[in-house]
């Protein structure tokens, strides 16, 4: 029941579903998640979760060192990659900024992700954000720091889901895509 999604019913199923799973089996799950706690870290460059320092992204020469995609969560990260269309390298936040909750500026990897922009040959930064509140005030914030350096800053678009239908979309995102809206 500590894990997410998982209420008392479902708890109980798998307790008895591991009942019933050969010892093996229940000492190599034991040892994964053990494994996840000990073995996982943040890259020092990207602060991406991972189980090598540099991860697997930062240490792939054929990637385009050029260009950043600042995401809030190592889930985007891969959310990212399942499209193949993007070949730079990404900066992890851990979050956004939210004075609701209690999450200043300090609590996430923005200094971190301005001593890249720094030390590096970056050209451009792509904020991918989440298009929440939260999402969009830390995008702004980070434009803003970014200001000073002689770097492209860009925003993800935004807009109509693909196979999604006009009627359906909500006038927030309706007027972001509207706004958003590029030649033909
Ligand atoms: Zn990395």
């Amino acid at each position: 029941m500590k894990l997410p999604g998982i209420g008392p019913k479902t708890a109980a199923r798998l307790a008895f579903h591991t009942l019933n799973m050969s010892e093996q089996d229940v000492a190599a799950f034991a040892a994964a998640l053990l494994d996840v706690k000990r073995k996982l870290h943040e890259c020092p460059v990207c602060c991406n979760i991972t189980d090598r320092t540099p991860c697997s992204v930062c240490a792939d020469t054929g990637r385009d060192g050029r260009v950043l995609c600042v995401v809030q969560d190592p889930k985007d990260v891969l959310a990212m990659e399942r499209t193949h269309e993007y070949n730079g390298r990404y900066h992890v936040l851990h979050g956004a900024i939210s004075p609701m909750e209690g999450v200043g500026p300090n609590d996430i990897r923005i200094r971190e992700l301005l001593q890249r922009v720094a030390d590096s040959e970056i050209e451009e930064v792509i904020l991918a954000t989440n298009p929440t509140v939260e999402g969009e005030a830390t995008a702004m914030y980070i434009a803003r720091l970014l200001k000073p350096f002689p770097i492209q800053v860009t925003r993800i678009a935004r807009g109509v889901p693909v196979g999604g239908d006009l009627e359906y979309a909500d006038e927030v995102t309706l007027a972001k895509a509207l706004e958003g809206r590029r030649q033909v």
